[in-house]
């Protein structure tokens, strides 16, 4: 089909996401755009896509069936096999280390991660989410050499992390505008590499829905839609944001079931988690080692109380955790929970399940299948 024709085409609808990728493919690098706009009304900043080239030519090609981007390219869903579904790699202060180099050895993190990734892939876990976008330093060009060095498969998110306000770049633009750099993330690349992201990323804490966490809801919402990629939060649980992220999604048209609501784990409150489930959303049980928020015996009983509830089959297992998050001193990262690394799960979290009756099967689904389940169910809309 010519470049016309495809332009034409998303004109009159919106495409799959499958589609969307092969579309980008064919007619180079403005497609990610052009959906965008034909779902958005046009804004005058977005008509030109501007795109830096691919560094990597070497893009593998996606396997047959349905797949999700990673750090090193597309990996079947029937492979993710075990998957960590809220952690960070590095996590830094937007701009510090780009300032003052001397506050950041890049080698020798780097080095630190591939090590840890390493080992957890030998304890069996073989994908992790990476949830880290604008506002914590995203960095994919690292992040891409440690998953490559490791063999870790890592899921990458596009997005933005703020509680409060925008860069000032984007208290000037349009929603649309963030939405169409979340799409190039998700469709083209992202910071130059041929990495896409496989996640959108948002944050709701205790200041709640301001006008900035809004600009970011809602663009993250539309860049979902037009792309079909799932997306997943931050919540500050004990205010229930959960539910308000839900609202600003279900007023942008959102299927709540494509939604995991993070931290929700940081609560004991049975009443708020159901609701937030009955809305048809995942909840993830994403800060065990946070013993900070809420100790590890009492997020197990949790877990443990809502899969006899029924609900297995909505909620996924994480830590939060990093390799490097440059915001604690080792001090206050021990005071914050001593357990708070990529190995909780694994070592301890899955026997105290047991030992409170969780089933294998239910256990499979939260770590299996679940991450699965999200990931296979992509399409837009
Ligand atoms: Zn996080």
């Amino acid at each position: 089909m010519s470049s016309q024709d495809y332009r034409q085409g998303l004109a009159e609808h919106r495409l799959s996401r499958r589609d969307l990728l092969r579309g980008s493919a064919a007619v180079g690098l403005g497609a990610a755009s052009l959906a965008l706009l034909s779902c958005a009304g046009g804004e005058e900043e977005s008509t030109t896509a501007t795109v830096a080239p691919t560094r990597e030519p070497l893009r593998p090609t996606p396997p047959p069936g349905p797949y999700v981007e990673t750090a090193t390219g597309p990996v079947s869903t029937s492979d993710l096999g075990f998957t960590l579904m809220h952690e960070h790699i590095f996590v830094l202060s937007e701009g510090v280390a780009a300032n003052f180099p001397s506050v950041w050895d890049e080698e020798a993190k780097k080095t630190e991660a591939v090590d840890l990734l390493r080992r957890l892939k030998d304890r069996g876990v073989s994908t992790m989410l990476d949830a880290t976008v604008l506002g914590s330093s995203r960095n994919v060009p690292l992040v891409q050499q440690v998953a490559r060095e490791s063999g870790m498969q890592v899921i990458v998110a596009t997005g933005l992390y703020t509680y409060n306000e925008l860069p000032y770049y984007f208290q000037a633009r349009s929603v649309e505008h963030m939405a169409e750099l979340f799409v190039q993330d998700i469709t083209e690349g992202i910071q130059g590499t041929s990495a896409r992201a496989g996640v959108l990323k948002c944050a709701t804490d205790h200041a709640g829905v301001t006008p900035g966490v809004e600009k970011v809801l809602r663009a993250v919402a539309k860049a979902h839609r037009s792309t079909g990629v799932p997306i997943t939060t931050h919540t500050e649980a004990k205010s229930q944001q959960g539910l308000a992220q839900q609202d600003v999604f279900e007023s942008e048209g959102v299927d709540l079931s494509r939604v995991i609501i993070g931290h929700s784990g940081d609560s004991e409150d049975i009443d708020y988690l159901t609701k937030l489930l009955e809305r048809g959303s995942y909840i993830g049980m994403d800060r065990f080692g946070l013993d900070v928020y809420l100790p590890t015996d009492k997020r197990v009983a949790v877990i443990a109380r809502l899969c006899e509830m029924g609900y297995a089959e909505r909620m996924v297992v994480s830590h939060d955790a990093a390799v490097y998050w440059d915001s604690f001193t080792p001090e206050v990262q021990q005071a914050l929970g001593a357990n708070w690394n990529y190995f909780h799960i694994l070592e301890d979290v899955l026997p105290a399940l047991r030992q409170a009756g969780v089933s294998e099967e239910q256990i499979r689904l939260m770590t299996v299948e679940n991450p699965r389940r999200i990931f296979e169910n992509v399409g837009s809309y």
